[in-house]
């Protein structure tokens, strides 16, 4: 294959950042194509554990190249930040590994203030935003009311556009929500302590991908969140204001003539969701406890407690379907080995009656889960590396899901280290 993405196919943190990190070796070019910093990718390799909200995973492997694409939310001040986290253990990041694509649009420190201030009005009708200033700065960018990266590059023009917003902005802030309006000192500071370090890393990224494709090169689209939380096809307005979905790559990469030709879904092997919204699998108790804890299921970017569950066959399907996967990344397995029967939502009860179909996001909060149990292995995994060396029930349960999915799996993770995989056919 020449190209492939790597997509989230449930609530988000099924484990992709791992999956990239894995599979940099065989691409010349990483890009994130939508999204912000308001989610995290945990990668562990031999260079340490980092937290990534921003960088596309690819960072870490000598001679990939990393774009941030057009349809990123670029946080100037969270960006810098973590370039120097991660440069500080040890990983080159120069204009030569990441290029930060000049129509990818600012986000400033008022969609911070704005997300905060909105989840701050709603009270107990808050979405659960992580207040990294996303939405606000997706709803500015479709008003075409952002600046983008390139115009860095025209002062005096950005001068100009910068004293428009700053004016309408201003009175949002003031007259809708009785906050502290900016000033224009205030916002040259900004761009010059967080924009003007980025200057360098800035370019036509659609012309440097154009040419990477017309060589061959090989190029891997990494996404942020899942299939549930795409703006569009999602648990709307429990979503991101993004589209999470593989078609959405070619897109927001700076590609948009590319065919997709492999599409690998992660999902993990039980259910997790940060957040607010239905989740119609969600365990409760000790039973959540135990599962929390077994999986570390922590935020990596705000630290929140994740809302757990059986793996959830109905919004799986429905994930594999709107990102079109060809394959599968199960993650997560050996999180189970302390179970001694494995529960699985199979289907959903709606309004009386049992479906398989994913319903419209107002009939999720109705619906009930229908839950089977599969046999456990209870037993130590995350040593293992070969498919016929997993334990009978470990390969059944594995295999129960690809029949559910329809789907091939062909990735099994057991820990998260680069090698805890178990591959299930060589790579082509
Ligand atoms: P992403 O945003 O989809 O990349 O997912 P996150 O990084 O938020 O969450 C995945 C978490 O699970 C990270 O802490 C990973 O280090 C960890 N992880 C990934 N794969 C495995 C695995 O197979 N087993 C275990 N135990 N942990 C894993």
């Amino acid at each position: 294959m020449n190209n492939c993405a790597i997509v989230g196919i449930n609530w988000g943190d099924e484990g992709k950042g791992r999956m990239v990190d894995l599979l940099t070796e065989h691409f010349d070019v990483v890009v994130r194509y939508q999204g912000g910093g308001n989610a995290g990718h945990t990668v562990v390799n031999e260079k340490g554990r980092f937290a990534l909200h921003l960088l596309p995973s690819g960072i870490f492997r000598d001679g990939v190249v990393n774009i941030l694409g057009n349809g990123v939310a670029l946080d100037p001040e969270n960006l810098l930040g973590e370039i120097k986290a991660v440069m500080s253990q040890g990983v080159g990041i120069s204009p030569d590994n990441l290029k930060i694509s000049e129509r990818a649009s600012l986000l400033f420190p008022w969609h911070r203030d704005l997300d905060e201030l909105e989840e701050k009005r709603l009270k107990d009708k808050k979405y659960g935003s992580t207040k990294q200033g996303i939405a606000p700065f997706y709803s500015d960018k479709y008003q075409k009311k952002t600046i983008l990266a390139g115009e860095l590059f025209f002062p005096d023009e950005l001068k100009a556009h910068l004293a428009d917003l700053l004016e309408w902005k201003n009175l949002i802030l003031t007259n809708v929500y009785g906050a502290r309006p900016y000033t224009i000192e205030s916002l040259n500071d900004w761009i010059r302590d967080y924009c003007e370090p980025l200057r360098p890393f800035i370019c036509d990224t659609g012309a440097f991908l154009k040419q990477a494709k017309t060589q061959g090169k090989k190029i891997l689209f990494e996404a942020q969140l899942g299939a549930l939380r795409d703006l569009d096809y999602g648990i709307y307005p429990y979503t991101t204001s993004s589209n999470t979905l593989a078609a959405f790559a070619p897109v927001g990469a700076g590609l948009p003539s590319l065919r997709l030709d492999e599409v690998i879904g992660v999902v993990k092997a039980y259910s997790t969701c940060v957040g607010e919204g239905p989740f119609v699998c969600e365990m409760f108790g000790d039973e959540a406890v135990k599962l929390r804890e077994a999986g570390r299921e922590y935020g990596a970017k705000t630290g929140r407690p994740r809302r757990v569950g059986p793996i959830d066959l109905v919004a799986t399907r429905y994930g594999i379907e709107i990102q079109a996967a060809t394959q599968i990344a199960l993650t997560k397995l050996d999180v189970l080995s302390y179970m001694s029967e494995i529960p699985v939502c199979t289907a959903y009860t709606v309004n009386g009656a049992k479906t398989e179909r994913f319903p419209f996001p107002m009939e999720l909060n109705g619906a009930e889960p229908v839950i089977e149990y599969c046999p456990g292995w209870e037993s130590d995994i995350s040593g293992i590396r070969e498919w016929s060396a997993l334990p009978q029930a470990a390969r059944d349960y594995v295999r129960m899901i690809e029949r559910a999915i329809n789907c091939p799996i062909t990735y099994v993770s057991v820990g998260p280290e680069r090698d805890s995989i178990i591959a299930r056919k060589a790579w082509s």
